[in-house]
């Protein structure tokens, strides 16, 4: 894409791009090493995509390996995912040890050789049995530890205490853990498609092509099908705020063919909506990234009304396209909307129907707050405050003893 750091800095605070070239000083030409178990899909690998290069561009020599596994393999390590993220799960014997097999060969295959080695989520979590003397290893986890269940934690969390540090997403995520925690907040990447700038002309394209007229107040949910999320309870906040405001609606999220429970979830909506045809139900494919971006620029207020989430980037992706944002009061969106500032919060379809009235009916603050939000990502969400947190802890790091 040949984006480079100077390209940050005009839409970082100012001074962000020296103060990163600053910092690295102090750890430039170490070897940093991250490694997850995936190259493409998915936040992390996402955010890594972007990184590395970063990471290199500042004199850090940033290598990224993918681990490789059977179906078994990610069979195994998505029950681990559901049961530390709190859904109950039958991991047998026999898939411990294929996770622990699978690692060894991950172990003799990959090159772990590293100063600062990275290890994201809990894939590849045992490769710490391949440390090598004097490197720094740390635990990178970003799904939602707040309620794992014990057995599969039991397990992991040997292998987690022999880190050099564990870093989590939000502080409810934190562990009773022997070693040293960090909280690092996920970030957006200012300059890639579905975050950057676009022109009037571009979004009015990408709407009609979705069918999605621009003649009345848009409201906007982008998520998957997923009843954490709470799409049929968006429909009802719509439902209430239509009755005194002409608006659409539009609740955009993937086709979730491999997902049945998506599918299900999705024909609870469609029941919901009935034949309203202010209502727009967008099935959208994972590549879609300028469709979401066009689609948040083109909206007048985003929904995140979620009633279970972990941390919740298109809350970030919102605030940063200056709009005010009304989101379920729950995981990572309380840290994102300040109510009254960046956002509101709300547990019910009521209040969310409440606030979206309010803010119909007064569109200086409804600038106000898009305004506020966006300063607010520009300064917590972007990934230049990501490269900014891991180049503070590798530092830290090889300072500590
Ligand atoms: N997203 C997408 N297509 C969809 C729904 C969501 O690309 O159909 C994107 C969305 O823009 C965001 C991410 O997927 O970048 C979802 O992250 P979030 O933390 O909001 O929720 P998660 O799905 O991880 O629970």
């Amino acid at each position: 894409m040949g984006i480079t750091l100077e390209d940050y800095r005009d839409v970082t605070p100012p001074g962000t791009v020296d103060f990163l070239r600053r910092l690295a000083r102090s750890v430039e030409g170490k070897r940093m090493l991250h490694v997850n178990s995936t190259r493409y899909g998915g936040g992390v690998a996402e955010i890594l995509h972007r990184l590395v290069p970063m990471f290199e561009e500042l004199g850090v020599k940033a290598r990224w390996e993918v681990m490789a596994g059977s179906d078994a393999f990610y069979r195994t390590t998505k029950g681990f995912h559901n049961a530390l993220q709190g859904t109950i799960q039958h991991i047998t014997a026999d898939m411990y040890e294929a996770y622990l097999a699978c690692n060894r060969e991950n172990a003799q295959r990959l090159d772990l050789e590293a100063d600062v080695v990275m290890i994201h989520d809990p894939q590849p979590a045992p490769l710490i049995d391949a440390r090598k003397l004097g490197a720094k290893w740390i635990w990178r986890c970003h799904i939602d530890l707040s309620t794992p269940q014990r057995s599969v934690w039991q397990f992991l969390r040997p292998y987690v205490v022999r880190y050099d540090a564990a870093i989590v997403s939000l502080p409810k995520f934190a562990q009773r853990l022997p070693i040293p925690q960090f909280l690092i907040y996920p970030s957006i990447d200012p300059l890639s498609d579905k975050n950057r700038e676009l022109s009037v002309e571009e979004i009015d394209r990408i709407l009609h092509r979705l069918g999605v007229p621009r003649d009345k107040p848009i409201l906007l949910q982008v998520s998957r099908f997923d009843r954490f999320k709470d799409p049929v309870g968006v429909v009802e906040a719509y439902r209430l705020v239509k009755k005194s405001h002409d608006c659409r609606l539009v609740l955009a999220g993937g086709t979730a063919v491999d997902d049945p429970e998506g599918a299900e979830v999705l024909a609870e909506v469609q029941t919901a909506v009935g034949t309203d045809p202010d209502v727009h139900l967008l099935l959208l494919p994972p590549t879609a990234n300028l469709e979401i971006n066009a689609l948040q620029r083109a909206a007048t207020i985003v929904f995140q009304k979620s009633t279970r989430e972990g941390f919740g980037l298109t809350v970030a992706e919102a605030l940063w396209k200056g709009k005010p944002v009304i989101g379920g009061q729950t995981g990572g969106i309380t840290v994102q909307l300040i109510p009254g500032v960046t956002g509101f919060t709300v547990h019910s379809p009521e209040g969310a129907a409440f606030y979206t009235k309010r803010l119909l009916n007064e569109p200086d603050l409804m600038t106000a707050i898009g305004r506020q939000g966006r300063e607010y990502a520009r300064h917590r969400f972007l990934i230049t405050r990501h490269l900014q947190d891991y180049l503070g802890m590798m530092i830290h790091l090889s300072q500590a003893a």
